[in-house]
């Protein structure tokens, strides 16, 4: 059979640990043997970040704004235990937040759902996508601790040195308190981000937050969404048969349990933060959780929800079986060569796509999965297979689709 062939590359960004032992074995049994695979690599594995002072992950970043799709393993986020087991020149920041500087984009995590896992919440029948604004709030916050009584304000000084201030609080005792912030143009970028999610997937939009009670702070994100949405988005939304809309945080809470599933929940930056891992967990499995960064330019970079596993990459180090779930990091390739199928209008991509995603269901609903699955279905009769005749299972699938 000839091999599909891409005319533009999509960014590959190679990562650590146990996902890099994936990535190459996804390439070798999957991809590489059906298709021309056309990337441009980049080596985002810790000994290669510390080499290149970490400029690799930059320039990888400006290569996904040129080639719009990137792809990404796993990647260390280097603590103090990382700088000495890698003799780190420095502790580098996390790659995912050095790109997402660069993309300016919103991150939006979708769970793969197959027969035989049954979210917890019964009624939950598609997937629930979460976008999570990854900008400011309590994550960029100052905070101090108010020892005894005295007054706390809030001072703005503008660049002409004239002051507005605001009364926080006249303490009586000791106390806390916490300074945040956001910024329109990143409230903007999220925005645009979630509407051109929204229309790609064909998803209705919700988003939430506390603007009954922060009047002036949360609803400025509510008014920013409208606001974007009535000038841009609109007729577009129309068009397509979708909606978006508003609600507080407790009403988006309690409908969401009572949903079907598939819409696109768009949440603050800590909502999303609690959110995510509550509906992860609730789907079934980190393992089975898909993450892409869309920027608010277009440019696209798909990748698995969870880190390196650690744990397993040491067991394989020392010679031992794994059995490490495949799943995130295949649909993260499968997104991307989807959406450079779709930039491209190569059908034949965008078609091996999709059948790659079958061919990987079916391996799991015929009741062939690695062991974190195996735990969780109510499949009987599963075969627990190790990593490497897990992945060979899913291409004896996929040879058998044509
Ligand atoms: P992790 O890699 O997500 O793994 C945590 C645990 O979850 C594993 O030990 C494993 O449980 C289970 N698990 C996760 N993915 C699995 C898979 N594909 N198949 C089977 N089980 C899976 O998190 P971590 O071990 O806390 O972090 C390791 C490194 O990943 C850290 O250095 C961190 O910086 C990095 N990280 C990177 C990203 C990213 O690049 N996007 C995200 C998060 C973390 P059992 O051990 O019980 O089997
Ligand atoms: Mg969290």
């Amino acid at each position: 059979m000839a091999k599909i062939k891409m005319e533009n590359p999509i960014v590959e960004m190679d990562g650590d640990e146990m996902t890099r032992i994936l990535w190459q074995l996804i390439k070798d049994e999957l991809l590489t043997p059906f298709l021309e695979l056309n990337t441009e690599y980049y080596d985002l594995g810790l000994e290669h970040r510390n080499e290149t002072d970490d400029q690799v992950t930059k320039d990888a970043a400006y290569a996904t704004e040129k080639h719009k799709v990137a792809v990404k393993c796993a990647t260390i986020t280097p603590n103090a235990a990382r700088v000495e087991e890698y003799n780190l020149k420095e502790m580098w920041k996390s790659p995912n937040g050095t790109i997402r500087a660069i993309l300016d984009g919103t991150v939006f995590r979708a769970p793969i759902q197959v027969k035989g896992i049954t979210p917890c919440v019964r009624n939950w029948e598609k997937p629930i996508t979460i976008a999570r604004h990854a900008y400011g709030d309590v994550y960029k916050a100052s905070e101090m601790k108010i020892p005894g009584p005295g007054k706390v304000e809030l001072v703005y000084t503008a660049e002409d040195g004239s002051k507005e201030s605001v009364t926080v609080h006249e303490f009586d005792g000791p106390g806390i308190v916490q300074g945040m912030h956001n910024l329109n143009g990143s409230i903007e970028s999220f925005a645009r981000s979630c509407f051109t999610y929204a229309l790609d997937t064909k998803q209705t939009i919700w988003f939430a937050s506390k603007d009954t009670i922060s009047k002036k702070y949360d609803h400025t994100f509510k008014d920013i969404f409208q606001e974007i949405f009535d000038a841009e988005f609109k007729e577009k939304f129309d068009a397509a048969g979708i909606e978006y809309f508003y609600t507080l945080i407790d009403d988006a809470v309690a409908r969401v349990m009572k949903s079907k599933g598939g819409f696109i929940w768009a949440c603050k930056n800590y909502d999303g933060d609690v959110m995510s891992d509550m509906l992860s967990s609730a789907f079934g499995s980190l393992a089975m959780m898909t993450s892409v960064l869309v920027s608010p330019k277009g440019y696209y970079e798909y990748e698995a929800a969870h880190g390196t596993v650690q744990r397993h990459y040491y067991k394989h180090l020392k010679g031992e079986e794994t059995s490490t779930n495949p799943v995130a990091t295949i649909f993260a390739w499968t997104g991307a060569l989807r959406k450079r199928g779709e930039l491209d209008s190569n059908s034949e991509l965008m078609a091996f796509a999709d059948k790659l995603e079958k061919a990987t269901i079916d391996t799991i609903e015929g009741g062939t999965m690695t062991k974190d699955l195996a735990l969780i279905t109510e499949l009987k009769d599963v075969t627990t297979l190790n990593t490497q005749d897990f992945i060979k299972a899913i291409r004896a699938t996929l040879t058998a689709l044509d």
